[in-house]
């Protein structure tokens, strides 16, 4: 056995397809560039992505983020804020709720609107690399590549 042919991907059966590396894909989209090719921008405005890539055409109609994006925001940044009032509220203890307050209000609010897009972004990236909801070029059908007849 030669070293070429393990590093080689082994597929069984359909159409060949592009690879379509997950941490690249999430990275750029993370990074606000388009997942296919790195160039064009993933978005027209905050939380708008484009319906075509600028540079490659790629189609973005296709995604789903919906919940996922504020979902992971709230997650990540409410460990941080809620995590950092309770160590310096350990640390510093003279310091009073209302300081407190002062300080962790804006912290939330400003790392959830700088994470938003990214995350949002990241999200897309993830969709379009594991081919979801028709970014594989089929549709937005089920993979069971055959119709049930319920009547
Ligand atoms: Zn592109």
């Amino acid at each position: 056995m030669q070293p070429d042919d393990v590093a080689e991907t082994i597929r069984f059966g359909g159409a060949p397809e592009t690879e379509r590396p997950l941490n690249r894909s999430m990275t750029r989209g993370f990074l606000n560039r388009c997942p296919a090719c790195g160039s064009g921008k993933l978005f027209r405005s905050y939380l708008k992505p484009v319906d075509h890539c600028a540079a490659c055409h790629e189609d973005y109609t296709h995604q789903r983020a919906d919940d996922l994006p504020p979902y992971l925001v709230i997650f990540i940044v409410g460990h941080v804020a809620l995590g950092g009032f309770m160590m310096t509220d350990m640390v510093f203890t003279e310091w009073s709720s209302w300081f407190h307050l002062a300080i962790w209000i804006p912290i939330t609010l400003i790392l959830s609107l700088l994470l938003l897009q990214p995350i949002k972004g990241a999200v897309i990236g993830l969709q379009w690399a594991l081919r979801m909801h028709g970014f594989g070029g089929k549709g937005n059908e089920p993979d069971h590549g055959h119709q049930q007849d319920y009547s």
